[in-house]
Formats: C-alpha cells, sequence, structure tokens
C-alpha cells in the first residue's frame, strides 16, 4: 500500500496518513511503533513532552527501515520557548530519537502568554538551516499567530497541526492557510474518542454504504480534504483498519453530509488560552 504524499511548501513530500503517539505508555511505545512500522506506516508523529520519543527511536532502529522511507516529526515543548532552549530541545530530542535530523520539527503550542513563540520560530528557521530539520511548522497556531510569524519571519510554515475532526472543522483556519501555502494536519481526528463521531449518521451511513468502519469513514473524510492525518490506536487491528483507507472513496453528498456536522465542537484546549 502506497500512502499517497502532499508537497509541503519547501519541495519536501509528506504521506498524507501517519501514526500519533500523544498518550502511549513508553512502556507500549516501542512495541506499538512496530506495530505500526509492519502495519506499513511511515510517518511517526511524535512530541518531546508525549515521553516517549526514545522508545520511537528503538522501534525505528529495530526496523531496519531506510532512514528516508521514514517520515518522523517531534515538537517543541511549551517550556523549550525560546532561542538556546529550542537549540537545545532539538538536541535532546534528536539524541533521544537516535536521528540526525527529524523530517518535521514544530513550535507545539503558541501560548502566547509567554510571548516568544515568535522568538522561538526563528530558532526553528535556524534549525532547519543547520539540517536538524527538513521542514518546520507550528502546532496549535490561530490566524493571528500565523500572520504574526509570517509578517517576522523568513521561512513560512510547512505546516499548521490544529485539533480538526468533523464536529470542529475549523473552517477559518483551514481557508488562511491554505491561502499562504501551509498545509494543514488533523490532530484529534477521530474527536480522540470524546464524542460519539461514529454514531453520527452522516459517518454511520456511508460507513454501511462502502461497507467499512465509522473510523475509516472519518480518516477519507480528512484525506478527501486534503488534510494530513495521523490517528492513534494502540491496538494492532485498528492501526490496519485505519490504514486500509485507499479501497474507497467518499462521493461529494457524502463529504457534505459529513461537512454538515460541524459544530465548533472543541475536544482539547483552545490555544488562546492554555497555559499548561
Ligand atoms: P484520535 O482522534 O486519533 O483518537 C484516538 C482514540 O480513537 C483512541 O482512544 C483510540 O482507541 C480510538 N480509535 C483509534 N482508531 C479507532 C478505530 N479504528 N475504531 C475505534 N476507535 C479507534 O486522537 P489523538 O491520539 O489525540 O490524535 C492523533 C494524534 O494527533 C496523536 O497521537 C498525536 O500524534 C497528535 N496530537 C497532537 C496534538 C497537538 O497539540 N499538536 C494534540 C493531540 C494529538
Amino acid at each position: 500500500m502506497t500512502v499517497p504524499t502532499i508537497t509541503l511548501n519547501d519541495g519536501a513530500p509528506i504521506p498524507q496518513l501517519g501514526f500519533g503517539v500523544f498518550l502511549v505508555d513508553p512502556a507500549e511505545t516501542e512495541r506499538i511503533v512496530s506495530d505500526a512500522l509492519e502495519v506499513g506506516y511511515r510517518h511517526i508523529d511524535a512530541a518531546a513532552v508525549y515521553g516517549n520519543e526514545a522508545e520511537v527511536g528503538r522501534a525505528i532502529a529495530a526496523s531496519g527501515i531506510p532512514r528516508n522511507e521514514l517520515f518522523i516529526t517531534t515538537k517543541l515543548w511549551n517550556k523549550d520557548q525560546g532561542t538556546q532552549s529550542a537549540f537545545d530541545a532539538i538536541n535532546l530530542s534528536l539524541e533521544k530519537l537516535g536521528l540526525e535530523s527529524v523530517d518535521l520539527y514544530l513550535i507545539h503550542w503558541p501560548r502566547p502568554d509567554l510571548d516568544r513563540y515568535l522568538e522561538t520560530w526563528l530558532a526553528l528557521e535556524q534549525i532547519q538551516a543547520r539540517g536538524q530539520a527538513t521542514s518546520i511548522g507550528v502546532s496549535n497556531f490561530h490566524v493571528p499567530h500565523l500572520e504574526r510569524v509570517l509578517a517576522e519571519g523568513t521561512v513560512v510554515p510547512a505546516v499548521d497541526q490544529i485539533e480538526l475532526h468533523p464536529a470542529f472543522a475549523q473552517r477559518d483556519i483551514r481557508e488562511f492557510a491554505t491561502s499562504k501555502g501551509i498545509a494543514v494536519e488533523s490532530w484529534g481526528p477521530l474527536g480522540q474518542g470524546k464524542y460519539d463521531l461514529f454514531g453520527m449518521p452522516p459517518v454511520a451511513d456511508a460507513a454501511a454504504a462502502h461497507d467499512v468502519s465509522p473510523a475509516q469513514v472519518a480518516i477519507r473524510w480528512h484525506l478527501q480534504n486534503g488534510l494530513i492525518v495521523f490517528p492513534k490506536s494502540n491496538s494492532r487491528e485498528r492501526m490496519a483498519e485505519n490504514f486500509d483507507v485507499f479501497g474507497f472513496e467518499l462521493t461529494a453528498d457524502e463529504l457534505e453530509a459529513i461537512n454538515a456536522l460541524d459544530q465548533g465542537m472543541r475536544v482539547g484546549a483552545n490555544p488562546d488560552t492554555a497555559t499548561f
């Protein structure tokens, strides 16, 4: 199975479907990421704060998969915002991952209260210039945060990774990002199981019509909307199910019906006010 790629604004290809490791217990991470790589995933979405970079790195090393066939993202945690702390943070992440560079390095949250995301972005530009990250981007940035980085920085972020699922479709950020050539990544693509996405009629009906699961319908909705998506599951069966989404296509009517589920319903923190 070849996963389609999206070409980022710096020319680098990113597999549109990956595997996320938020809340994956470090004690289980090596096994779970090894399973994901065996299932066929080649894009892993990690973060320093998930506390499992070393275990992700061990699974990568054990897989024997050539480095250039993998796409590895990690993220700079909020306490590491700033210039020198960003340089220290990428060094530590690379050491833990056992890699010379990541494919994508993100500022995890803007934390506007700290007022250091612009300084941190300029540090990421240097990290990219040094070759420690092929692409750089942001996460949880709202339009004003993106506007500031675009106005003051030199590099346009390759991606903005934001909470995005049918009940929280984030049309304003998507439209702005697309107009600036910034790819959008969906976190919590299944709503983190925090509402009954799978029981909503447009999702359940499409699943029945295509003889697939509601999770597969949700993942297709992201893919057919041009979004980059990396659902998480500890179970190998579900990993395989979530990866098996290239044998059917949602119709325009089905996509439209799922689009209509948008209620502006956030399941995670609001980036404007988060202080963790
Ligand atoms: P998700 O929407 O992927 O939901 C995960 C939940 O869905 C789990 O409880 C899992 O058991 C369940 N699930 C997965 N596959 C299923 C299936 N086929 N059928 C039924 N249930 C299924 O939520 P997530 O893990 O928060 O998001 C995915 C990834 O996004 C994370 O692992 C992480 O890499 C990233 N993320 C980033 C941020 C950020 O701030 N940048 C925040 C949260 C998550």
